[in-house]
């Protein structure tokens, strides 16, 4: 049998690994947006399938011998994803997640199904003091105390939420171009970078874009690098929303300090995803707020993928089970 099956599935991507107990990979792969509250639940189950076939696929191939050709056992599968934000996203996903099971050659014995910002976070700090904020296509704050107690802002989804995230920061992107098309506005070149991108070359191609058929969350987001870009090149517009963006975040971090107490004590900053890894902006601006804010703050250099906290709860499991059997 294979110890573990972990997938990170966040609003853009799912990374897929297959692990043995002493943390090696045997196989990987990866599929689109797991996050159901994006794509619909067919998409999500749809994109986990291909992201566990390729997984399986890469895992026979570089160990046919040991495996059986029919069907894999796996001791401890854990699915950190996206779009699991409320007791109803859990019942919604379990199902799901068991669906996809069902149309792979897999046995899971344990199957553990959590928020990849809960799983990340956990992987990040081993449960010692920390925040962590992630800003890819959504965002979220998670962060855990002394006494175990965490505490989550934000992250309510691309609807009515992920505020300072992708999706947030190419929604802004978009909103800006068009007061500027009608006279809102003035002096923004932002549409000179992002029009281009998509190929486009007028503002009402952009607005058809967002009603039309190819528009998506992650499409969307994808725009925050470019508004990333054009801040790096001095566009003053596309500061203001990196700035809004850091601030936006910086309020749930705040929360999160303030409902676990850590306004006089130390705790870890953790920052994770495409807008808080390579943009270095928002990183910094983000950064600057939490420190006035909490100057005892120390931000954690190890920049570790989110599937590390995937996999470290599913060794943690496996470490418990040898443990008491
Ligand atoms: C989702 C959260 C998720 C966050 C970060 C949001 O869009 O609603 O469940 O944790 O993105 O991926």
């Amino acid at each position: 049998s294979i110890p573990l099956l972990a997938i990170d599935g966040g609003g853009t991507k799912c990374l897929v690994i297959f692990m043995d107990r002493q943390g090696n990979v045997l196989g990987q792969g990866k599929g689109g947006s797991s996050n159901y509250q994006g794509i619909g639940k067919d998409g999500a189950m749809r994109e986990l399938v291909f992201g566990i076939e390729e997984a399986i696929a890469d895992l026979r191939q570089k160990d046919d011998s040991a495996l059986p050709q029919e069907e894999i056992e796996v001791e401890c599968a854990v699915f950190a994803l996206a779009g699991l934000d409320t007791e109803y996203d859990r019942r919604v996903i379990t199902g799901l997640v068991q669906e996809v099971l069902e149309q792979l050659p897999i046995r899971v014995q344990h199957l553990i199904v959590e928020n990849d910002g809960y799983a990340a976070l956990l992987g990040a700090t081993g449960g010692q003091p920390g925040i962590l904020a992630i800003a890819g296509t959504g965002s979220i704050i998670f962060g855990i105390n002394e006494q175990g107690q965490t505490a989550r802002a934000g992250g309510w989804g691309h609807r009515v939420g992920d505020e300072g995230s992708g999706y947030w920061i190419g929604k802004q992107a978009v909103m800006a171009i068009l007061k500027a098309y009608d006279g809102r506005e003035e002096g923004t070149r932002l549409g000179d970078w992002v029009l281009p991108h998509l190929g486009m070359d007028q503002e009402e191609d952009l607005f058809n874009w967002m009603y039309g058929p190819d528009y998506s969350v992650e499409k969307l987001s994808e725009l925050s690098r470019v508004v990333g870009q054009a801040a790096s090149a001095g566009d003053r517009e596309a500061q203001r929303i990196l700035e809004a963006a850091a601030h936006e975040l910086f309020i749930g971090v705040a929360a999160v300090v303030r409902r676990l107490s850590f306004l006089d004590k130390p705790f870890t900053m953790i920052l994770q995803g495409g807008v808080l890894q390579n943009e270095g902006h928002v990183r910094e601006l983000l950064m600057n707020k939490i420190k006035a804010y909490a100057p005892q703050v120390q931000l954690d250099e190890a920049r570790k993928e989110p599937i590390y906290g995937v996999t470290a709860m599913g060794l943690s499991y496996l470490q418990t089970k040898t443990s008491t059997e």
